[in-house]
């Protein structure tokens, strides 16, 4: 006969309440995360194809750490960054791309298209190839997409810009930033390479790219039904866009049923819409929706600034086009402003103040232009307070 002193009985009992416990943990896993505000949330009664995520911090660029990182999901976009450039800019457009890649690209994987007026180098195509893994297009220009149309006075254009030079308004006398400007003010989205995609996001050579971006902004921008979105917004120079304004009040009176009423209007007016106050978005940032540009809408407005001449008789540049065009046409949920994407194009800078997002940056917040006297952010905020 076994006996059991009762010094023996102990372990014993503390054994079987540990395999006791153990096996109730497995047949009723608890749910740690319910009744936790921070974690995300699926909505079970929704069906799977439209389960609703909600996440007490929304910001799109803090994550919820406890789920896997954005870029494991293979969901792409349709999108493409694009850099209009010159073989000389070589170097600059490296120092952006080693940024780029380093902070959001290299996670995602977006292909590049380059475009020039010119035939690009071999040497600028293996060295802007050796900066990514991700798939580059080069592209040239089509020649009328950067040079005069027919209905512009040639000498008219070249007496003009002279006097410009003369007043020493910035590029007043630079023939080949009127052609950038119209190009990019009306043709880059509907060259030949862009036609594959649904979005892109601008760069410039020798711009700055501060911060982490752990998610995918286009992807942002599709699921959110956005069409245009921006980091910087500043005040126009006067002397270049006298014009602008009056052929765009000219277009609306003639076009009443491309305007909706809820736009962003009041973003480039101060005063019901019978002056421009200078505000725009930088374009040398931008994220947008392809289609929105090739759409009827933006393509009569741009052919009708281009009758009018602006690009060549002033210097209409291609931000305040882009940015009355989204005023105009779009509703506050389609612009989004990033504020977490810190950036720099000389010499201003966006940098993101909020601390979470600071943390994923390398630029210093006190940099940041947003309510620096020449920024437009006020008036955004104005305009699209609830
Ligand atoms: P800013 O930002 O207004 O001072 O003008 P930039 O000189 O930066 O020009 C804007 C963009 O157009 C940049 O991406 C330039 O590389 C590009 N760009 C400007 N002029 C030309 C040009 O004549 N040819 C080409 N291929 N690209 C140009
Ligand atoms: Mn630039």
């Amino acid at each position: 006969m076994v006996t059991i002193t009762s010094s023996q009985l102990r372990p014993l009992l503390l054994s079987s309440l540990v395999i006791a416990c153990l096996f109730y943990l497995y047949a009723f896993p608890p749910n740690w995360s319910s009744g936790s505000t921070k974690s995300a949330h699926v909505d079970q009664s929704a069906s799977s194809a439209e389960q609703l995520v909600v996440v007490s911090d929304p910001h799109p660029n803090l994550p919820d750490p406890s789920l896997p990182p954005a870029w494991h999901n293979t969901t792409r976009a349709n999108a493409a960054f694009v850099i209009l450039t010159r073989n000389k800019e070589l170097d600059d457009v490296r120092w952006t791309m080693r940024q780029l890649e380093a902070r959001f690209n290299h996670k995602f994987n977006y292909p590049y298209v380059f475009l020039n007026d010119e035939p690009f180098t071999e040497e600028f195509k293996e060295l802007t190839r050796g900066m990514t893994s991700a798939k580059i297009e080069y592209g040239i220009i089509p020649h009328g997409h950067w040079s005069y149309p027919e209905w512009i006075d040639v000498d008219k254009a070249t007496a003009l810009r002279e006097q410009m030079g003369r007043e020493g308004v910035i590029y007043g006398d630079n023939l080949s930033y009127r052609h950038m400007c119209r190009f990019e003010s009306g043709f880059f989205f509907r060259h030949p390479l862009m036609l594959d995609y649904d979005y892109y996001w601008r760069v410039e050579p020798s711009v700055d790219f501060y911060c982490d971006i752990d998610y995918d902004p286009f992807l942002y921008m599709k699921e959110n039904n956005m069409k245009y979105g921006w980091t910087i917004s500043l005040f126009e120079y006067e002397s270049t866009v006298r014009t602008l304004w009056p052929t765009v009040k000219n277009f609306m009176k003639e076009y009443p049923e491309l305007i909706p009423e809820n736009n962003l209007i009041d973003f480039v007016t101060n005063d019901g819409g019978d002056t421009y106050n200078m505000c725009h978005f930088w374009s040398n940032f931008e994220i947008a929706d392809l289609n929105w540009l090739r759409g009827p809408a933006y393509l009569r407005y741009f052919e009708y600034l281009d009758r009018a001449g602006g690009f060549f008789y002033e210097r209409w540049g291609d931000a305040p086009v882009h940015s009355i065009a989204a005023a105009i046409f779009l509703n506050k949920t389609e612009v989004h402003f990033f504020d977490d994407i810190g950036y720099r194009h000389n010499p201003f800078t966006h940098c993101p103040t909020r601390r979470e997002l600071q943390k994923k940056c390398h630029c210093n917040a006190d940099d940041n232009f947003d309510y620096s006297a020449y920024s437009c952010m006020r008036r955004w905020e104005e305009v699209t307070r609830d």
